[in-house]
């Protein structure tokens, strides 16, 4: 069986869109919105929110007995206000697993709770070389040591209040998304990435006319950045899940931005070898582009539903990601293989 073709022009509109959709964990319901408006395309599907705020999508299949399930996340690393400073900057606290120098430097939305959104930089509180000398190349990077400098006039507190601004307001950092030669560079490629190869996957089979053969549940997770995304939203019916997210490339990985990967393991331990096993069959059969890994410093939404109490066999696959949780690339073919990848499994 051959697969359905992939409409990339489709694949990276999507992407390019959500990745410029402001998605830090916890304020990711315009993100949920998008992804639901694009799937309402295919009427056979049938979406709900969970109360949570995950996107649950149920496509029927040709039986129903060992129903499957796929997810990826669509919530970012971000940040919330912590403190609006004496001079009126922002110290901010981090949402999900990061290190300040990934970010210095980059613009940012504030997402007043009150009024419109105050565009700004992340900057170093001794940022200027001219002021600072050697401090701005050696002073530790932490939260007492990065602001926000707001695109306002405000030098204090009660100035940077009046635009509406509080504690608690949620942060998003520009993705800078560019696509040059099927290369994607962009921050939060983990795991819009991801969640496009679902939609993309979708749409071929669709348009195919293809239907999976189990009943399959997809998951667009909400809460993966902070370690309990996929903990609530897949019913107990579900048999094995496929979780969907970057693979971690650098120096002793196998992962490259080229091909698909299989983790067997991360920081979580061992993913189900059983289901392993038959991916990684499925992808000699389909003849998919795919590594196999193990990460490091690393935990999935596979792993959220297993220590929730999910019964089911998990794996992960996902394409690989240059500079994960930092100014993240990945290219086109990895994107490509891995939503060959989720076809051939749907069926098969
Ligand atoms: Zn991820």
């Amino acid at each position: 069986m051959n697969l359905p073709p992939i409409d990339s022009k489709f694949f990276l509109d999507f992407l390019t869109n959500l990745l410029n959709t402001p998605s830090p964990t916890g304020f990711t319901d315009q993100a949920i919105s998008f992804t639901e408006s694009t799937l309402a395309a295919f009427p056979s599907l049938s979406c709900a929110r969970t109360r949570k705020g995950a996107l649950a999508v149920i496509w029927p299949g040709q039986q129903a007995n060992a129903p499957r399930a796929l997810t990826a996340h669509i919530d970012t690393l971000g940040a919330m206000v912590k403190e609006i400073k004496p001079n009126g900057r922002l110290k901010l606290t981090k949402i999900g697993g990061y290190a300040w120098n990934t970010v210095e430097g980059e613009g940012c939305i504030v997402f007043a709770h009150s009024g419109q959104p105050v565009r700004g930089s992340i900057l170093l509180t001794k940022a200027s070389g001219h002021v600072y000398g050697s401090q701005v190349n050696e002073l530790k990077r932490e939260d007492d040591t990065i602001e926000v400098r707001l695109d306002a006039q405000t030098s204090d507190a009660e100035q940077t209040r009046a635009l509406g601004i509080e504690v608690g307001d949620f942060v998003a950092f520009d993705p800078r998304v560019e696509v040059t030669n099927g290369f994607i560079r962009s921050r939060h490629l983990d795991d819009k990435a991801c969640a496009a190869c679902l939609v993309a996957a979708i749409k071929s089979m669709q348009e195919a006319g293809l239907q999976p053969v189990q009943e399959t549940h997809l998951l667009f997770s909400n809460y993966e950045e902070v370690g309990h995304g996929a903990a609530s939203g897949i019913p107990p019916v579900v048999t094995e899940l496929v979780a969907v997210d970057m693979a971690a490339v650098g120096e002793g990985q196998s992962s490259d931005e080229y091909h698909a990967t299989l983790c067997v393991k991360d920081s979580g331990g061992p993913y189900h070898h059983g289901l392993s096993q038959r991916l990684r069959q499925i992808a000699e059969t389909f003849q998919i582009a795919y590594k196999i890994d193990i990460y490091p410093y690393y935990g999935s939404d596979g792993e959220a539903f297993w220590r929730s109490g999910g019964d089911v066999a998990v794996a992960l696959i996902g394409p690989g990601v240059d500079a994960s949780h930092n100014y993240e690339r990945t290219h086109l073919d990895a994107l490509l293989a891995t939503t060959q990848w989720i076809m051939a499994y749907l069926l098969t």
